[in-house]
């Protein structure tokens, strides 16, 4: 059922990315290891750091968030002391920086976190936005790719999270793979994301429900579009 992958609770739409641990969607595999081959030409060893993460994997991160046992960090990034925030200051804190399970787009298997395995180790990969800007290892590895996607019309991959609209913080390492990403966007509805949250284990549900209509705006709704 779509609404079971829109919410991570599917893995009937995935295949293995062999060679790593990561699972994909069936239908952006052609694509993204063409994608990895036109980087290769171009000298950058593109390569995953996160891809498809179901329910319960967002589940526990949310909710260790949400206990104060993950660090919190406010809007720019710097530390939060768990102690000194009301219910709502954490809920809202971890929502600039993580999704709430049910509600990622890391649940579709269409999008990806990305690294320049010739500049950084996995292991060193933190998923910062210093590591994507000038003098950071994957940014010539971003400007590679804004560069593909501004001159090609017909390039599947976008970012959606790369302006700051107040939501959820710019995320340049985060790529979507358009053909299928589109159309999944347009399924998820408020009342499918409702019925996940009210059915949930979430700490913090209710300033959760109680805040649920600014939340899909802000957080779900308002992503960049794809380009085509
Ligand atoms: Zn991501």
């Amino acid at each position: 059922m779509i609404s079971d992958i829109l919410t991570g609770k599917s893995t009937s739409h995935l295949v293995p990315l062999e060679g790593t641990k990561f699972f994909i969607h069936s239908e952006m595999k052609k694509d993204f290891l063409a994608l990895q081959n036109l980087a290769r030409q171009d000298g950058f060893d593109l390569q995953v750091i996160s891809a498809f993460r179901d329910y319960d994997r967002q589940l526990k991160i949310w909710n260790a968030k949400a206990n104060g046992e993950r660090a919190l960090l406010d809007n720019f990034g710097s530390p939060l002391v768990y102690q000194t925030l009301t219910h709502n200051e954490v809920m809202f804190s971890i929502l600039r920086w993580s999704a709430l399970p049910g509600a990622s787009r890391h649940h579709w298997g269409t999008d990806i976190d990305i690294f320049n395995a010739h500049t950084q180790s996995a292991d060193e990969v933190e998923l910062t936005p210093s590591e994507t800007e000038i003098g950071g290892p994957a940014f010539e590895l971003h400007e590679w790719l804004d560069e593909k996607i501004r001159t090609n019309n017909s390039f599947a991959f976008y970012r959606p999270y790369s302006t700051d609209t107040g939501g959820v913080s710019p995320e340049r390492w985060h790529l979507s793979y358009s053909p299928v990403s589109k159309k999944l966007f347009a399924e998820y509805s408020y009342d499918l994301f409702q019925k996940n949250i009210q059915n949930s284990e979430l700490v913090l549900k209710e300033n959760i429900l109680e805040h649920l209509p600014l939340i899909f705006e802000k957080y779900i709704q308002s992503v960049d579009s794809s380009p085509f």
